[in-house]
């Protein structure tokens, strides 16, 4: 009997015990579907805080380039800072301009001066500016009496000669004064090789003029001016130009009275073709001046009539 019970008690715990350990494994099996799905809770929200971070970066790049685009639009700031550089800009514009005038005036009052002194080296004769018809041209022998010009340019021509010399350069003076009469073959006789070329009476005329003044029209009627041809070049064309003497000449005529009388970029003003070998005398101060200030003949009596 006491066995039987000892048995039924046995059998009870063991029941028990079985209970117990499937009430175990279930809480266990929750537990775990538990953790299951808070992992994948944890994930999604995890996923979800790394995804806004992106955004809120993204939006945050936007930030920084927006000011950019905005640009076209400034700020009342920048509007007030662009109002006063404007300002400044009328401003000192202003100041540009009173400086320019200034530097007119200037120019205009040295002209004047420089002509009260020599107006005699400074006859302008040109297409439409006919040399007056008593006209003295004070002419004087060069070149041993080979060739007349104006006695006044001699002392300067002779050291211009000697500077060229000096630096290595010969001349030779192909052309100084000329009569009126000898200025009327000289056309004639273009205007005849033009025609013989095929043109009109008319074309041959104008042609020739672009080169050749009329009688009266000519600044070798002067006396003042020179035909200078380089020894080692004694072609009267544009490749003077090239020549050591002739570019030596241009950067020092100046020295000495004397000015490039129709340069290439003052065509249209003198109305005359580039002459590489034309120069002028007009003396030392007007030289110097007309240089240094980039002014044809006809450019410095613009200024004196200002
Ligand atoms: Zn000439």
């Amino acid at each position: 009997m006491i066995k039987m019970e000892q048995e039924n008690e046995r059998k009870r715990k063991k029941e028990y015990k079985k209970k117990e350990y499937r009430k175990k494994r279930i809480r266990r099996k929750r537990i775990r579907r538990l953790l299951f799905v808070g992992s994948l809770l944890l994930t999604a929200l995890i996923f979800y805080f790394v995804g806004n971070c992106f955004a809120t970066l993204n939006a945050g790049t936007a930030n920084v380039q927006s000011p950019e685009r905005k640009k076209d639009k400034p700020a009342p700031e920048q509007k007030e800072e662009k109002t006063k550089t404007d300002e400044k800009k009328t401003e000192s514009s202003g100041q540009g301009q009173l400086q320019e005038e200034n530097r007119q005036n200037q120019l205009v009052d040295e002209a004047r001066g420089i002509y009260q002194n020599g107006q005699a080296l400074l006859v302008l004769v040109n297409k439409e500016r006919e040399l007056f018809s008593d006209y003295d041209a004070n002419l004087s022998y060069i070149c041993n009496k080979r060739l007349q010009a104006s006695a006044d340019l001699k002392e300067d021509l002779t050291k211009m000669l000697s500077g060229g010399k000096k630096a290595g350069y010969t001349f030779w003076i192909a052309s100084a004064w000329r009569s009126s009469k000898r200025q009327q073959k000289l056309l004639e006789a273009e205007v005849t090789k033009n025609i013989k070329k095929g043109m009109s009476s008319e074309a041959a005329l104008n042609k020739s003029m672009e080169t050749v003044m009329p009688a009266g029209h000519s600044e070798h009627e002067t006396g003042l001016a020179l035909d200078i041809l380089c020894s080692d070049n004694l072609k009267m064309d544009e490749t003077q130009e090239t020549a050591g003497g002739n570019i030596w000449l241009r950067e020092h005529c100046a020295e000495y009275g004397f000015v490039l009388r129709y340069p290439k970029e003052k065509a249209e003003i003198t109305n005359i073709a580039y002459e590489p070998w034309h120069f002028r005398y007009v003396g030392r101060d007007a030289a110097v001046f007309m240089t240094q200030n980039n002014l044809t003949l006809e450019e410095f009596y613009d200024l004196l009539e200002k």
